[in-house]
């Protein structure tokens, strides 16, 4: 005999709980069934932690306009609830002439996304700012930040809770079955059950194309491929050499190797980028000359031996090598045509800084 309930989100990442607690806060019976043993091990914990503030993505897509909402939405949120962050500005600079023309791209971009607030730098202003740093023109957005994403995650959870939500740990959801009288899940762990939702949320990062080709009933051909691509951060020893952070131009379809500095004062180089067939988060150390090359571009002071192997973390891609980026995709009953399911994937970054929009965007996509 199944258990019923009126909603559950599957993935307990920073996505799936600012989901979850939006349904809560809108009235709705919502447990979150995590496969983990915590909350939020996978992407959620290993990011660059950085607010963005909407520069980079194309006019009208998803990415533009949950990153500029959710930053603005972020910010009030973490002063309210007293979430560890820190609007410490970011610097992006053209390390050389070549690339004055990409710098011009992101700062007319930007402007369309709305971030209205960004500021060209001269030579003098950004040796003041940043005298470590070497380029040829650079210029500041004043709304990046950085936050703690365990401190958000766990405020969500505390949301959530106070709003008669709950989150079950160790529940991995195994497959479903899509009927008239809603959807009927199959969780595994030492508490099997089965679980009769009116409403589910795929929320399962990397998994949750797998999770969603389990669903009987749902048309195959609506689920996207699935890639993974792996990013290093490697750590630098001593007293931080940045006021802020520093992105270098793109020289590929990712944001290259920049300086994010933690909130305890630390700095981190990263993530690079290489496609890999499965989730496995082991670092690759062979890595490190490229990173010295890399980084000494806009960073020529840095030390032989200064950096140390950090973290890993995995991008949910939807698209392979040679193929353009795409857009987050949110598919609600309108795009499949289940009743009651909403599907997220490819929920790359800056899906951190997006969590909060995106709570708001799949609970409309839901109705009343
Ligand atoms: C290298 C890197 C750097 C990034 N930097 C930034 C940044 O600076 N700023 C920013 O805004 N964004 C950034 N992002 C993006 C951001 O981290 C992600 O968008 C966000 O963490 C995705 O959250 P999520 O909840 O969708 O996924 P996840 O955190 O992966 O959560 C999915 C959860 O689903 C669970 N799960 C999987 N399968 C099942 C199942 N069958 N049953 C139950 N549970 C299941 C998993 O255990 C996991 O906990 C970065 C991403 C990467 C990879």
């Amino acid at each position: 005999m199944a258990e019923k309930i009126e909603c559950a989100v599957i993935g307990g990442g920073v996505v799936g709980l600012a989901i979850a607690r939006k349904l809560a806060m809108s009235g709705r019976e919502v447990v979150v069934l995590e496969a983990e043993e915590h909350f939020g091990t996978h992407t959620s914990s290993r990011n660059s932690e950085v607010m963005h503030a909407g520069i980079y993505y194309s006019t009208g897509s998803l990415k533009a306009r949950l990153c500029y909402a959710g930053r603005n939405a972020l910010y009030r949120y973490c002063a309210e609830h007293a979430v560890n962050h820190r609007r410490i500005g970011k610097v992006i600079v053209a390390c050389d002439e070549s690339e004055l023309a990409g710098l011009e791209k992101y700062r007319r971009q930007a402007e369309v996304n709305g971030c209205d607030d960004l500021r060209m730098l001269t030579q003098q202003e950004l040796e003041d700012m940043e005298p470590e740093v070497r380029c040829v023109a650079g210029f500041l957005s004043p709304s990046t930040g950085i936050i703690d994403a365990h401190g958000l995650m766990l405020a969500y959870l505390g949301d959530l809770e106070s709003h008669g939500g709950a989150l079950a740990l160790r529940s991995p959801v195994l497959s479903g079955r899509l009927s008239s009288e809603g959807i009927l899940l199959e969780v595994g762990g030492q508490e099997s059950m089965s679980l009769l939702c009116r409403t589910v949320v795929n929320s399962a990062g990397f998994n949750a194309q797998a999770v969603a080709r389990s669903f009987e009933g749902l048309a195959p051909v609506s689920v996207p491929s699935t890639y993974y691509a792996i990013g290093h951060y490697y750590g630098l020893s001593g007293k931080a050499p940045f006021n802020r952070l520093i992105y270098p131009v793109a020289r590929q379809d990712w944001l290259g190797v920049h300086v994010t500095i933690d909130l305890g004062g630390q700095v981190k180089f990263g993530p690079d980028f290489a496609w890999i067939d499965r989730i496995d988060y082991r670092f690759d150390e062979s890595r490190e000359a490229a990173f010295y090359k890399a980084i000494r571009r806009y960073y020529p002071g840095l030390k032989d031996n200064a950096l140390r192997p950090g973290y890993t973390g995995i991008r949910p891609k939807i698209h392979g090598p040679g193929e353009p980026a795409p857009d987050f995709v949110i598919q609600g009953p309108h795009d499949h045509g289940v009743p009651g399911l909403v599907n997220l994937y490819g929920i790359e970054s800056p899906g951190l800084t997006s969590s909060l929009a995106i709570g708001d965007y799949v609970t409309g996509l839901l109705g009343p």
